[in-house]
């Protein structure tokens, strides 16, 4: 016998979707329903109100993973089950993680390859930006403690940093030094370290793939300057590589340029995986040089199958699937399918590069060639056009295109930028529609009718 009464959903299982009571109503917004409704209504319904997000295939905006194989579904389902903190429960996915470790390694020259990389995965650069972060000052104060000096005000000197390295500063009471980006340029310059480091820098972040331009960073030149200061004033400023984009992109487009641990001072380098890595949303990777470059206070030991596994992580439970997807693309693709598609992408955005030169108002900031594979521009005259970046962005959105309009970091804030980012998946035909959509829209923004008063009505 019941103990309490319990009310029965009040559905017909052969009912029509939308015709269901949970489709008749709007859905309960602040409070958990009554009772339950069977899942392919829910479902349905939910599809239906994520129509309202953008439409990912044409954000180019982001630099994340919009596209994936079906293989990359089924594995991801598969897997949806596996914690990847759980190296007993799940070895093998444990060893996956590991191989992709080596793997990046190799690609990226770290002497500790071959078996023995030292690095994890994360769920993205943010998280391996504070890991490599707090691996700095971690060094820096073992080193000041060992000579007896004071550590309570470390700083970390970078340019135009993503908003995760303001995060680490501000989460680790780090102070950031961000050198502001001189006129004409577009990240940090060699000859603008001497100002800025000190005794206290735990480190000097430069990127590969400056997020606002998509352009790379002088990382050997940056190196080069921290010799130069070591030399003259003895301090040792160990150099980040903060490559989120770049660090899958420049190993195939780009393999003579030495920016990763071919350069003797580069301790650390994260990249996402979920970006240029390829793989879907929710992982990163956090590298080190070698066992030194990492002090051992921040590896936690844990049981793994009798052995000791050293683990290394700000989250505690995450999914094993997407550690998984990045081993099948290294699989699937090899080194020349990754620069097969970025070829692809790069001559993309050069052939999108040469349409926005033509279209007359822009002046190119960054043309896809040598760097990330996209595009970044800005009003040559703005006063003189009558409308900003951001109306073209609207009249663009109207279409369903994400291109985003933003002004540069401090200090050169006055300009607004425009950027179009090709990722695998974006083909050339889309790139077309797109150009001409940008021409369609400079028309209209031209003409002073914005909303096109011209169209005359609508007609079926
Ligand atoms: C995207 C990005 C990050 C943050 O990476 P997530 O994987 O999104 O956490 C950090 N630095 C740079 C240069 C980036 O482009």
């Amino acid at each position: 016998m019941a103990l309490h009464k319990t009310r029965k959903p009040d559905v017909d299982t052969a009912e029509d979707v939308f015709a269901s009571p949970l489709s008749e109503r709007a859905l309960s917004k602040r409070v958990m329903p009554d009772l339950p409704t069977p899942p392919g209504i829910v479902y349905q319904v939910l599809r239906n109100e994520l129509l309202l997000d953008g439409n990912a295939a044409q954000n180019l905006a982001t630099f994340c993973t919009t596209w994936a194989d079906d293989e990359v579904r089924h594995l991801l389902d598969l897997c949806l089950d596996k914690n990847i903190v759980d190296k007993d429960e799940y070895p093998q996915t444990a060893e996956i993680e590991s191989r992709c470790v080596n793997i990046l390694a190799d690609l990226w020259h770290a002497p500790a390859a071959g078996g023995n990389a030292v690095g994890c995965s994360t769920t993205g650069s943010s998280e391996a930006a504070m890991l490599c972060g707090l691996a700095l000052k971690w060094r820096w104060r073992e080193r000041r403690r060992a000579e007896g000096l004071p550590t309570d005000r470390p700083n970390l000197v970078c340019g135009p940093v993503q908003v995760c390295w303001e995060k680490l500063a501000r989460y680790f009471d780090i102070e950031l030094r961000q050198v502001p980006v001189e006129a004409g340029a577009t990240g940090l310059l060699p000859h603008q370290l001497r100002d800025y480091v000190d005794e206290n820098t735990i480190g000097v972040v430069a990127i590969l793939g400056v997020t606002y331009t998509c352009t790379y960073e002088p990382v050997a030149e940056i190196a080069a300057e921290l010799d130069r200061i070591q030399a003259d004033t003895g301090l040792d400023v160990p150099l980040h590589v903060d490559a989120a984009s770049g660090g899958f992109i420049a190993p195939f487009l780009h393999p003579d340029l030495a920016w990763d641990f071919r350069v003797p001072r580069v301790a650390s380098i994260n990249a996402s995986g979920h970006k240029y890595g390829m793989a879907p949303l929710g992982v990163g990777w956090a590298l080190w040089r070698d066992a030194a470059a990492l002090p051992d206070d921040l590896v936690f030991h844990v049981s793994y199958l009798g052995g000791d596994m050293p683990t290394l992580a700000l989250n505690f439970s995450r999914p094993g699937g997407q550690v998984i997807a990045q081993y099948f693309l290294f699989l699937r693709l090899g080194r020349e399918g990754y620069r097969r598609v970025y070829e692809a992408c790069a001559h993309t955005a050069q052939h999108l590069a040469r349409q926005i030169a033509d279209m007359g108002p822009f002046t190119l900031l960054y043309d896809g060639e040598g760097a990330l594979p996209g595009v970044s521009y800005t009003l040559t005259d703005p006063d003189a056009v009558g409308w900003s970046l951001y109306d073209l962005s609207d009249q663009l959105r109207m279409r369903g295109w994400q291109v985003p309009s933003y002004p540069l970091p401090p200090d050169r804030q006055d300009t607004v930028i425009q950027r179009v980012l090709i990722r695998h998946g974006v083909d050339r035909d889309e790139i077309e529609l797109l150009a001409d959509d940008m021409r369609r829209a400079i028309r209209q923004l031209d003409s002073g009718h914005p909303h096109d008063a011209n169209r005359g009505g609508f007609h079926h």
